[in-house]
């Protein structure tokens, strides 16, 4: 069939189910919509560079499902608490463009602070209870940043999708929140985290990694994991939990513990026994380079 014979007979289709007119008095919800009315046009990736194969993961993912894929480089700073943290933050935008053109994205948009933050403009998006306790906690500041550089990419690209890493679990659970809050029509699709055949996350600060830290790091997986374990022998007391996981990071006295919590997997708000799905995440500090990993309970 010629190219226009068949875009003319998209239209008729989405016409007809344009036609048959339905009166909602409650908000649709997205599937009911996306279904009927959209392909799954737009996937977007949010990074802030510094590409990995985790940033990789999520763009194969947006790739297979979506007609067109839009990946944003921006290193955002009303997510830093911490100017020096900001400032050394890796930036390479000719290697991250590349990156991304090899995992199949159209549109890489790589804006400039002033793009992002006109002087004289502030509107901040701020979601209370989910984005308190962990990092949170620790970080001022830090998910009003993200919702609201969020809030501003998804208005900036409109996608149909936006991928996630489930590595920054809280992160994935504002911006779940963030879109049901505020009735965004965009789906949220959160990616296992990718890890190095030693268990560790990959993130942009294992760069920072001196070579016997980087031996070390490791153990802040395996301590979740054993965690994780209590909860599968049937440990529902969330301290008990909890110890384990810190007996492991014991091990190796130059880890600096930040939290090492059980929380719901949803709400993000600490339990005290376990009894649906919960999320054991922790922070741990090697030598002025702070890493976050979590995993989740079936
Ligand atoms: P960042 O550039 O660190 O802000 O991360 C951008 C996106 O990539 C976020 O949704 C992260 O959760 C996700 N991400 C980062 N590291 C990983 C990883 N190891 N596996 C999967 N996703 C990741």
């Amino acid at each position: 069939m010629p190219e226009v014979i068949r875009h003319i007979a998209a239209m008729r289709t989405r016409l007809a189910q344009v036609r048959h007119l339905e009166m909602l008095k409650t908000a649709p919800s997205r599937s009911r919509l996306g279904n009927s009315l959209k392909a799954s046009g737009i996937g977007f990736v949010p990074t802030m560079g510094a590409l990995h194969a985790g940033h990789g993961a999520l763009m194969d993912a947006a790739r297979s499902e979506c007609d067109v894929v839009v990946a944003s480089v921006f290193v955002n700073p009303t997510q830093f608490n911490n100017k020096e943290d900001y400032e050394r933050y890796g930036r390479n935008l000719d290697a991250d463009v590349a990156f991304c053109g090899i995992h199949g994205v159209n549109v890489v948009f790589a804006p400039e602070v002033e793009e992002m933050y006109p002087a004289n403009r502030d509107v901040f998006v701020e979601i209370p209870g989910v984005s308190e306790g962990l990092c949170g906690a620790f970080r001022p500041g830090h998910f009003r940043g993200v919702a609201t550089v969020v809030t501003k990419l998804f208005n900036i690209v409109q996608p149909d999708i936006a991928y996630f890493g489930e590595k920054d679990a809280q992160q994935l659970a504002v911006i779940r929140r963030l879109v049901a809050g505020l009735n965004m029509p965009i789906t949220i699709v959160g990616v296992p985290t990718v890890r190095d055949s030693d268990g560790l996350a990959l993130s942009s600060r294992n760069e920072r990694l001196t070579r016997e830290d980087r031996q070390r790091a490791p153990l802040l997986y395996r301590a979740l994991e054993a965690a994780r374990r209590e909860i599968e022998n049937g440990v529902t007391d969330a301290g008990r939990i909890r110890a384990r996981g810190l007996e492991v990071l014991a091990q190796e006295p130059s880890i600096r513990v930040e939290y090492f919590e059980v929380v719901d997997a949803e709400s993000m708000q600490p339990v005290t026994r376990v009894a649906g799905r919960v999320c054991i995440a922790a922070a741990i500090w090697l030598d002025g380079v702070r890493l976050i990993d979590n995993v989740v309970s079936s």
